[in-house]
């Protein structure tokens, strides 16, 4: 059975755009391959986050995985710092990793413009870490958003740099996945590109909001005055607003509003209505069962012991193997 691999990182509550470019893949593949899902906590830690504030956007993360529908009972749901043996990987892989290729990796060069005064080791080798996650399991799928498209080709780049460094064909060279075939970005509401869980106010539906707090989010997205000529080009605006639109509402619906646009009578105040009410339609179910789960520290902590116990059991193996290969066992026989 192929394997797959992702996480989400702990960094606060879930949004539309993890749903739609992570969580809806994980929950497909969890019936047909042998997945591991998990809460990337150490990936949080570049920004230093407060350590009671990150130890419970753990359990909210946890929760969220559950709420959404993913099983754990066919997926193994873990936290990361629960498995050592990645953080072993990782420092493993550091030697096959380049400064130049680190230090050109947009998300750095992004982290590092917004965040100058914390320009910090973890944030340029956290390609390496990531790769870690996904070649401690082996795995062979990789299901994530546009974003992280980069990232995949540099694990790929690292599985088979080792590959050929040790004359081995140890590590698959894993695929980012989406279902659609084409890797998704959800944009965020303020116009500015990807929803984000910090990109500010009012850019990201979480899947905990209420129907007040979506409504409100909605309305206050940025549009224009509207087309004045038939089949205009829609503005970065309007076209994110058609692509939330496509994700939560009926074809119907898209349809008859692309229409309206094409002809030149839509009023954005109505589109936003629709919107809102197909977000809170899709939102409501999740956000109920978030609040359940996220209640049930004792169903958390046993969700997690016992994937960390099937994590680190796939993790030891591969990382035996590494040790192995690298010269690392049986020194002293
Ligand atoms: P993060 O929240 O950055 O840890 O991302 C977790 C997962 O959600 C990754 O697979 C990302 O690619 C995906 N993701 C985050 N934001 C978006 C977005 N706006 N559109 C699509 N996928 C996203």
């Amino acid at each position: 059975m192929e394997r797959v691999l992702s996480g989400i990182r702990s960094t606060g509550q879930l949004h539309l755009g993890n749903y739609f470019g992570a969580v809806k893949n994980f929950i497909e593949l969890q019936n047909t391959h042998e997945c591991y899902f998990f809460v990337a906590n150490l990936h949080a830690l570049t920004t230093h986050p407060d350590p009671k504030q990150l130890a419970k956007s753990v359990k909210t993360v946890l929760a969220e995985y559950i709420a959404c529908g993913i099983d754990p009972n066919k997926a193994t749901l873990f936290v990361q710092s629960d498995v050592p043996e990645i953080s072993e990987l990782y420092t493993l892989l550091n030697s096959m990793a380049y400064k130049g290729e680190l230090e050109k990796c947009t998300s750095f060069k992004e982290k590092i413009k917004k965040h100058h005064e914390n320009i910090n080791a973890g944030l340029l080798t956290y390609p390496v870490l990531m790769a870690a996650d996904i070649l401690i399991h082996r795995a062979h799928k990789v299901p994530v958003g546009k974003d992280q498209e980069q990232h995949l080709e540099m694990t790929r780049n690292f599985a088979v740099r080792f590959n050929h460094r040790y004359g081995v064909d140890f590590f698959p060279e894993p695929q980012a996945f989406d279902f659609s075939g084409k890797l998704v970005k959800v944009p965020g509401l303020d116009g500015s590109g990807k929803m984000g869980k910090s990109e500010g106010a009012g850019n990201a539906i979480f899947l905990s909001d209420d129907d007040e707090t979506i409504r409100d989010k909605v309305k206050a997205a940025k549009t224009n005055s509207g087309p004045t000529e038939p089949n205009s080009i829609k503005s970065i605006e309007i076209e994110n607003l058609f692509t939330l639109m496509k994700l939560v509402s009926t074809p119907d619906v898209v349809k008859f509003y692309d229409d309206k646009y094409n002809d030149c009578t839509i009023r954005y105040g109505d589109l936003k209505k629709q919107l809102g009410e197909d977000i809170i339609k899709f939102v409501q179910p999740i956000r109920e069962k978030i609040v359940d789960f996220e209640n049930n520290d004792a169903l958390l902590a046993e969700i997690a012991q016992h994937g960390a116990e099937k994590a680190r059991k796939s993790a030891k193996a591969t990382l035996d193997g590494v040790r192995e290969i690298m010269g690392l066992t049986s020194i002293w026989q």
